[in-house]
């Protein structure tokens, strides 16, 4: 029988700062075309544990891999380039229209050089209209399809965050990390937000490490949990499982 290869690991994932164990000897693994949330207080190790993903803090020990390729001691581009994209805990967006925002997805994915682009050669031009009609559909799956040429300072909150999401899946990702994606949301906007997430597993096949605050969405959506507490992995399993652990609730009680 053919094994599935998993599409992260995190094996033994340790991480310092001077006098702190912001992660220590962290494991999980994401299966693939699941929606695997990490939960857990502030002050967890969950954003370090996203800086270490996306090769921004390196480990002490440990390692993490991405599919069948070892990661753990990549810069920032070449995780990116293998398939890894994220969101920020805030917003990080550039002046300028929704496809402006979500050409620059498209960056890595680029092979026309600077100078061809510039100089507007046939090839630079028929890669940029591809590019341009993806950018398009992605705008349209994720509800921004009737935003596209607007200007994102002009747009309200929680279509900026559809922005963020929108230009991670620019990115052709593998596998998304999304770091509390309907934080500041009203109901109705994380009602839709969630719709999104769950489409972007079961339409696009996209792995999902989502890192939310929101149980109910999380208990909604989440194929799997694993669960941080000052930097250690407490618990983890099925929503169900995770809800009703004694370990668990104690540290959400700080008890
Ligand atoms: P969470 O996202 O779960 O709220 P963080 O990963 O942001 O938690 O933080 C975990 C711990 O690591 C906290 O005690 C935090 O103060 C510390 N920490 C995070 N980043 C740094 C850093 N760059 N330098 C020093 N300490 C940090
Ligand atoms: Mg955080």
């Amino acid at each position: 029988p053919t094994r599935e290869v998993p599409a992260l690991v995190v094996e033994g994932a340790t991480v310092r700062f001077a006098g702190l164990t912001a992660m220590d000897a962290v494991s999980f693994t994401v299966a693939p075309g699941t929606i695997h949330a990490l939960i857990g207080p502030n002050g967890a190790g969950k954003s370090t544990c996203f800086n270490v993903l996306s090769g921004v803090y390196r480990t002490a020990s440990g390692c993490v891999r991405f599919g069948d390729v070892d990661v753990t001691a990549l810069p920032p581009h070449r995780i990116a380039a293998l398939g890894v994209a994220r969101t920020f805990q805030n917003i990080v967006l550039t002046r300028g229209t929704v496809a402006h925002n979500l050409m620059l997805g498209r960056h890595t994915l680029t092979r026309a050089g600077f100078t061809a682009t510039a100089l507007r050669l046939p090839s630079a031009v028929r890669e940029q209209r591809r590019h341009r009609e993806r950018v398009r559909e992605i705008a349209e799956f994720t509800g921004l399809g009737d935003r596209f040429d607007t200007q994102v300072d002009l747009l309200p909150y929680g279509d900026r965050k559809r922005v963020e999401l929108a230009r991670a899946l620019c990115m052709e990702p593998k596998l998304l990390l999304l770091d509390e994606p309907v934080a500041g949301m009203n109901t109705a906007e994380r009602v839709a937000m969630a719709q999104t997430i769950t489409a972007i597993r079961d339409t696009l096949g996209i792995s999902i490490l989502i890192v939310e605050h929101d149980m109910g969405l999380i208990m909604r959506i989440a194929d799997e949990v694993t669960v941080l507490d000052f930097g250690r992995r407490i618990g983890g399993g099925t929503p169900e499982h995770v809800q009703s652990d004694p370990a668990v609730i104690r540290a959400y009680l700080g008890t």
